[in-house]
């Protein structure tokens, strides 16, 4: 029995319509920017692996430090016992970070990262003897799969079935010149029942790598401030330089409240979640009373594993090299983007940073627009890219070690497509 074969016997794939779904494609080893599978093709990873690898898959570095910190110390249980790299990995964050976020907590991904924010905020309120229990986010946001997460996530397919379960939340549109206003007074309205406002900052990646500008974010930020609205950035995709500075908040000049991260925080290696908060949010659990504890955590909280992989990333996303190839894919696809922003069957380009994405047109004929992602994703998927197309929209965000010509070969196939298809 072949790999795939084996697979369908046993396993139930994420986000996968298991009667329909074609074979899943075996990978057996990593390398770079590449994925091999099991006969020997080679790969493309243009999407990172789902948003998680920054600098390369089986990178010798972050491997290396992975191996020595397994023989040292594989895992310890995180309440009452603490750990060198969950140190260092807190300190070294919380110093790149916008200066107002002063403790880490820990988790395993990126929904458990939203969810402690979420509980943060909720109980910030409650141990204030206060009752704040709605929410605020945007619409079409993606928060993650989690039932918290899920709940300040817009109501979509994926939710539906469990739509009237999931908590109060207020979705407001995106920012713009036209709104701003008219978005700060519907905050003002309902500031005395709000929790928090949870935002993904400058681009919503699930939403079809939807982006908005960093100064309406600004002033959104700093309404919520003035009208006492806790806020949680969710840089869970956009952390790491994704946006082409190192966090998306690095965009702006107003500081959340709290801050998740994921994905890119141990370079795609590891499973590991963080949630940052402010002083003022930590000091609203401390007490004598122990109610007021936060009182959440999972067996693998702080995996020193883990912190060790995020480590590792972080020593590799600090070298200046990294930044040049940030710099230098960014370039490359703001090229490509002018080469193909005319093309008749192009709707849209938008970029920012290492991320950009292509709106394809899809005229009304809905039969062609249900197949054409299926098309598209298979079309790149024969010429050893890997793309998974969000609908209609082709997004390429690539490791940071990809090279020129891969990058070339890529934009040259989406030029291809257009033609073909
Ligand atoms: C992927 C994602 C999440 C969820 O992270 P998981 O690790 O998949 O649970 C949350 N927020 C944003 C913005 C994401 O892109």
């Amino acid at each position: 029995m072949s790999l795939a074969e084996r697979d369908l016997k046993v396993i139930w794939h994420p986000y996968t319509q298991m009667k329909t779904a074609g074979m899943p494609i075996p990978i057996v080893r990593g390398e770079g920017a590449y994925l091999f599978d099991e006969n020997g093709k080679k790969y493309i990873d243009a999407i990172s692996s789902w948003w998680t690898n920054i600098h390369g898959h089986a990178h010798p570095y972050i491997a290396k430090k992975v191996g020595e910190q397994l023989l040292q110390l594989e895992h310890v249980i995180f309440a009452g016992f603490t750990h060198p790299k969950a140190i260092e990995l807190a300190e070294r964050l919380l110093a790149i970070i916008p200066n107002n976020q002063k403790k880490a907590f820990y988790s395993d991904n990126g929904s458990t990262a939203v969810e402690v924010a979420i509980k943060m905020c909720l109980q910030y309120w409650s141990n204030q003897g206060r009752t704040r229990t709605k929410m605020l986010a945007f619409k079409n946001a993606y928060h993650g799969d989690t039932f918290g997460a899920m709940a300040v996530s817009g109501r979509s397919a994926f939710t539906a079935p469990f739509d009237t379960l999931l908590f109060e939340v207020e979705f407001i549109d995106l920012p713009d010149a036209d709104n701003i206003e008219s978005l700060k007074s519907q905050i003002s309205n309902l500031k005395s029942q709000l929790a928090c406002f949870i935002f993904e900052p400058l681009i919503q990646g699930t939403a079809g790598m939807v982006m908005y500008e960093a100064q309406y974010l600004n002033e959104l930020l700093a309404h919520c401030r003035k009208e006492n609205v806790l806020s949680i950035a969710d840089e869970v995709f956009t952390g790491f330089g994704r946006t082409g500075k190192p966090f998306a908040t690095s965009h702006i000049s107003e500081q959340p409240d709290i801050m998740c991260f994921s994905k890119g925080l141990t370079g795609g290696t590891m499973a590991l979640g963080l949630t940052t908060c402010t002083e003022d949010i930590f000091n609203a659990f401390l007490s004598d009373d122990k109610l007021k504890t936060l009182f959440h955590g999972h067996s693998f909280t702080a995996n020193p594993v883990a912190c060790a992989s995020a480590l590792a990333s972080m020593d590799l996303f600090l070298d200046p090299a990294t930044a040049e190839n940030m710099e230098r894919i960014k370039n490359a696809h703001t090229q490509f983007g002018e080469r193909v922003k005319n093309h008749p069957k192009i709707k849209t380009v938008r970029q920012i940073g290492t991320i950009i994405a292509m709106e394809w047109e899809t005229g009304d004929n809905t039969s062609y627009f249900s197949s054409l992602r299926d098309r598209l994703y298979y079309y790149f998927l024969d010429a050893g890219i890997i793309l998974r197309p969000l609908g209609n929209i082709i997004y390429i965000l690539p490791p940071y070690c990809i090279s020129n010509a891969d990058l070339d070969y890529i934009y040259s196939k989406i030029e291809q497509a257009l033609d073909e298809i």
